[in-house]
């Protein structure tokens, strides 16, 4: 559809009659603020920005309260290069309409990066826009008392990693890591009910059975999950390294080695290439992910923390501590995760100690009473 069989279309389903009303004197010049922004609207899409920007201009001159056309004329700046007068524009949004999550993201997006100097002839900041960066920092004071607050798990899922011909890493005594970790996953669930803590808890496989990788985090966000715990066992082909580590999801691994175990969890993602590309993903929707995942892993690292803490106190093996990497099961979750390596299949004497029943059960009950912390607003 062009734009002018749009506008005649949304004109007759009254929003432009609508529009016109809000300006009636710009009704009889023949051009509406909202003609004006539905055009700017077309050359954003045609990518001229340059044309657009001079279109959505005039349109918000018309109708200073036309938030859309704000919104596009941010967008349009944006990508002709001119931050200044994208944060300007995004922030008149926001005055207008403060739940305008794309905004605020825009906003957050843009004053990452230094922004040019002001030019000398640029005016000060006008009523709204001091209303618009008021309001922001009333959201940003929010957003910490938030933190300060605690994060509570309401809704659990455990992820015992492997499964089926997927056997994981395997030790010389022939232990398998999918065997391992799906035992932890159920003595930790078995735990947690019997201590009748208070979430609901899921877990991605029961049974000796594979999973793609993003299924189980697919499966976690339709559960809504705030917590997902994937269980795992480290391993190396050098038999000498031992020892527990958490990991959290991050963009950059903190280390050589957390490189190194992300690439061996990720690399089962051959098996489900499919799943990988990812047609008609939408790019605004991708963004808002990026940008709300950066706070998922931030509460990961800190659940990550609190939970190697509990591991190292309560067994016997080294504390390697705490990592981040970028592993395929936890980048796309839409709530905070960890991984746990609790301790190395490659390591005779470990393989022997993750064989024994007690043994397991020990870590099963450090993992959950970080669980049960977590339940109760710990972090
Ligand atoms: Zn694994």
């Amino acid at each position: 559809m062009d734009w002018m069989t749009r506008r005649k279309f949304l004109t007759a389903g009254g929003l432009g009659l609508g529009a016109a009303l809000l300006v009636p004197g710009v009704l009889l010049a023949g051009e509406s603020a909202f003609d004006l922004a539905l055009e700017g609207q077309d050359l954003l899409a045609a990518k001229e920005y340059a044309r657009a920007i001079e279109v959505l201009h005039k349109a918000v001159s018309l109708d200073v309260g036309n938030e859309w056309a704000w919104g596009l004329l941010g967008r349009a700046a944006y990508q002709s290069g001119d931050m200044r007068g994208a944060l300007t524009s995004f922030r008149k949004v926001l005055g207008l309409n403060p739940d305008d999550v794309y905004s605020r993201m825009m906003v957050d997006v843009i004053q990452q990066k230094p922004l040019p100097p002001r030019e000398k002839h640029e005016t000060p900041l006008t009523p709204l826009e001091q209303a618009a960066k008021k309001e922001e920092e009333l959201f940003h004071a929010r957003i910490s008392e938030e933190k300060g607050m605690g994060y509570q798990v309401r809704r659990l899922v455990l992820d015992p990693g492997h499964g089926g011909f997927d056997s994981g890493a395997v030790g010389l005594g022939k232990l398998q890591e999918k065997d391992v970790t799906l035992d932890l996953a159920k003595r930790t669930a078995g735990i947690l009910e019997r201590q009748k803590a208070p979430f609901e808890l899921f877990m991605t496989r029961t049974d000796d059975y594979y999973i793609p990788l993003s299924a189980r985090t697919t499966t976690a966000n339709q559960y809504n999950a705030d917590l997902f715990v994937s269980f795992h066992i480290n391993a190396n082909a050098n038999r000498q390294p031992n020892g527990l580590d958490t990991y959290f999801c991050s963009e950059k691994a903190s280390s050589k080695e957390a490189l190194r175990v992300a690439e061996f969890e990720n690399s089962v993602i051959k098996f489900d290439k499919k799943e990988l590309v990812q047609k008609g993903y939408v790019n605004i929707e991708d963004m808002l992910f990026r940008y709300e995942r950066r706070r998922y892993w931030e509460a990961g690292g800190k659940i990550a923390g609190i939970v190697q803490k509990n591991m190292a106190a309560r067994v016997s093996m080294k504390n390697r501590g705490v990592h981040s990497a970028n592993f395929y099961v936890l980048r796309r979750a839409k709530m905070p995760s960890i991984l746990l390596e609790t301790g190395f299949i490659s390591n005779p004497e470990q393989e022997a100690l993750l064989t024994q029943d007690a043994y397991r059960e020990n870590l099963a009950v450090s993992i959950a009473a970080s669980l049960s912390q977590l339940a109760g607003g710990g972090v």
